[in-house]
């Protein structure tokens, strides 16, 4: 048996399902259509699952222990913070993700949340519906300074397209070591974290979530930037220290904040970021468009056979 637990996976199934019963693999779908709990997640699979394809879904290390026969996890997906990897080596369970798959609809949102921002569409088009007919007055993206932190797959695809639109591009990124791409696009490679922070227009963050990331973008952060800067988070809620942004918002000490990811998701009915009109958000659809849906689902499956099948 074979745990498959996104919702979306479900949009294009029927190849992966047929190569999973093909090798002898029966699947085992999430009926709730939503991310599962830890608790969900041992009932369905806890006892007879060899594979998990896991999404965003918990899988701690008091949980990994108490699978009687799981040898692998497919991650669909890029981020593995919601597995304990540590755990899954010590119990030899192979862990893969789906690298490759996604990070071309991440970069565009990134951008999209970028002019979203720069043009007040959100607020625009929810006064205008609201019946108060609204112009307001945004920035251009041409020429400003775009500070990447994070220069792995995404942050390049983000770079990329800056380009494209004539912004300039720094990245910041301890393990950066492409000239040839920094050359190539005109990059600038920042070594110092608070000189990007001084110095960026816009700040799209692109770093996993790690012991060394988490609320990195606190209020010692947010005091370095400019006060015009504008935040794009589409990596991991936990990146930014939210009541520290909250602070920053609301004392117009930097211009907006746009995010795809909570620390908590779905965030609580009384996140108070949600509230402002200098914060934009969406609901963790970063991976979600169909070209990318379609490329992690056949992925994952592969990657888990692979290691089922060694
Ligand atoms: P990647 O592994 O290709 O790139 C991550 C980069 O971060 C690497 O180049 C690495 O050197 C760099 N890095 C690591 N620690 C750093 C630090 N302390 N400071 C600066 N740079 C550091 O990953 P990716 O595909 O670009 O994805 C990045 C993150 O985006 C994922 O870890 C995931 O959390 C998130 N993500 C979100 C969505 C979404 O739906 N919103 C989808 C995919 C990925």
């Amino acid at each position: 048996k074979v745990l498959v637990t996104p919702k979306s996976f479900g949009l294009y199934k029927d190849q992966a399902f047929a190569l999973l019963r093909e090798q002898g693999y029966e699947p085992i779908e999430n009926k709730l259509g939503r991310t599962l709990t830890v608790e969900e997640i041992l009932e369905l699979a806890g006892e007879e699952a060899v594979g998990i394809i896991v999404g965003i879904d918990p899988l701690p290390g008091f949980a990994l222990a108490q699978f009687k026969q799981l040898k692998a996890i497919s991650k669909y997906g890029m981020g593995m913070d919601n597995i304990d990897l540590i755990k899954a080596k010590e119990l030899g369970i192979q862990v893969m993700n789906a690298a490759g798959t996604n990070h071309i609809s991440v970069a565009e949102l990134a951008i999209t949340l970028m002019l979203t921002m720069a043009r007040n569409i959100t607020s625009v088009a929810a006064k205008v519906k609201g019946g108060k007919w609204e112009r307001s007055i945004g920035y251009e993206l041409t020429g400003k300074k775009l500070g990447l932190i994070g220069g792995g797959q995404i942050g390049r695809e983000v770079a990329k397209r800056a380009i494209g639109l004539q912004m300039e591009v720094s990245i910041y990124d301890p393990f950066w070591q492409d000239t040839a791409f920094a050359e190539q696009y005109k990059i600038q490679i920042i070594s110092e974290l608070d000189i990007l922070y001084q110095e960026s227009d816009i700040i799209s963050l692109h770093v996993p979530y790690l012991p060394e990331t988490k609320e990195m973008i606190d209020q010692r952060a947010l005091k370095r930037m400019k006060s015009t800067v504008m935040l794009i988070n589409t990596s991991r809620g936990e990146l930014v220290n939210e009541d520290d942004l909250y602070e920053a918002l609301v004392n117009n000490q930097i211009y907006g904040a746009a995010q795809d990811v909570f620390s908590s998701e779905p965030p609580e009915a009384d996140n108070k970021l949600i509230k402002l009109d200098n914060f934009i958000l969406t609901s963790h659809i970063g991976a979600f468009t169909h070209e990318s849906v379609e490329r992690m689902v056949l992925y994952s499956t592969r990657n888990l056979l692979e290691m089922l099948n060694g």
